[in-house]
């Protein structure tokens, strides 16, 4: 999907890179090939590489206009930034931002910009290079991010010598939103019009959220790095190598595709390949995903 409507609500989606991942067990440590060709029947086309032999995932955003907001949810890496140990992500320029008013929406028509986490390839269009300053790329949006997250990250963020973690992308694409006095953070009680709603899903990252959509009675999920692959939906065992506390991240997902798994809920992941849209059903012993139609 690269838009979806539900009544007069429409989501766009825009893809800032697509392609075969690292290498399974590099991403996924726990990942087995086995365990992999054992899903291949649902897996293939959109998900897995057969020549590559490795997994397809992607890089995106989403764009909710309703009625009253638009809301752009996760920022993806954005362009120009310093990030030497992602060499694929180091001074990236895609054409996110053009996609972004070809869908109809200037950055100073986003009201609202959450982030489900603040790594790396979540928060980069957040902030964009003026004149050699950082500035919000929209200046008329507040920024919502989790208060447990940004706690997390001001503590780690100013660590490595100066730099930050994650090649210092606290310092470029969430300090200068903060210092233009345009971040709300917040806690898991936080909604938009009864419409958004906040999911606390703890572990990728410490203050991670999935945020929650009701689309004229349709629940969708833009669920952020929850799942960064299907596979952990047969698999919810199965962390990324970047989730910071392994034994909660896997008790979050475990939690969530039982949660969601067999009813009507659409996910809207931010790592999982086009076309990307679908439910969680069962699927034997496991659970397996289900591309939605649309
Ligand atoms: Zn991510």
């Amino acid at each position: 999907m690269r838009q979806a409507s539900f009544g007069d609500i429409h989501i766009d989606r825009l893809i800032e890179v697509e392609g075969p991942g690292y290498a399974p067990n590099m991403f996924f440590p726990d990942a087995t090939i086995e365990g992999f060709k054992g899903e291949m029947e649902w897996l293939l086309p959109h998900f897995w590489d057969v020549a590559a032999e490795t997994y397809l995932r992607a890089i995106q955003s989403y764009v909710v206009r309703t009625p009253h907001h638009t809301v752009l949810v996760d920022a993806c890496v954005g362009a120009n930034k310093e990030r030497p140990s992602s060499p694929s992500w180091h001074h990236l320029n895609s054409s996110w931002l053009d996609q972004l008013r070809a869908a109809g929406v200037q950055p100073e028509e986003v009201d609202y910009v959450m982030c489900t986490h603040l790594h790396a390839d979540h928060v980069g269009w957040n902030t964009k290079l003026e004149n050699g300053e950082w500035v919000p790329t929209f200046p008329n949006a507040k920024y919502v991010f989790h208060k447990g997250e940004y706690a997390y990250w001001e503590k780690v963020g100013y660590e490595a010598g100066g730099q930050g973690s994650q090649d210092g992308c606290f310092l470029d694409s969430v300090l200068p939103v903060m210092a233009a006095g345009q971040v709300e953070l917040v806690d898991t009680d936080f909604a938009i019009d009864d419409q958004f709603t906040l999911d606390p899903t703890y572990g990728h990252s410490p203050g991670h959220v999935c945020i929650d959509l009701n689309a004229n009675g349709q629940h969708v999920i833009m669920s952020g790095d929850v799942l960064h692959h299907p596979i952990q939906i047969a698999y919810p065992e199965w962390n990324s190598r970047f989730c910071v506390d392994a034994d909660m991240s896997r008790a979050s997902r475990t939690k969530f595709v039982h949660k969601h798994a067999d009813t009507d809920t659409l996910l809207l992941p931010a790592h999982f390949a086009s076309p990307t849209m679908g439910r969680i059903e069962s699927n034997g012993e496991r659970c397996k995903y289900q591309l939605a139609d649309s």
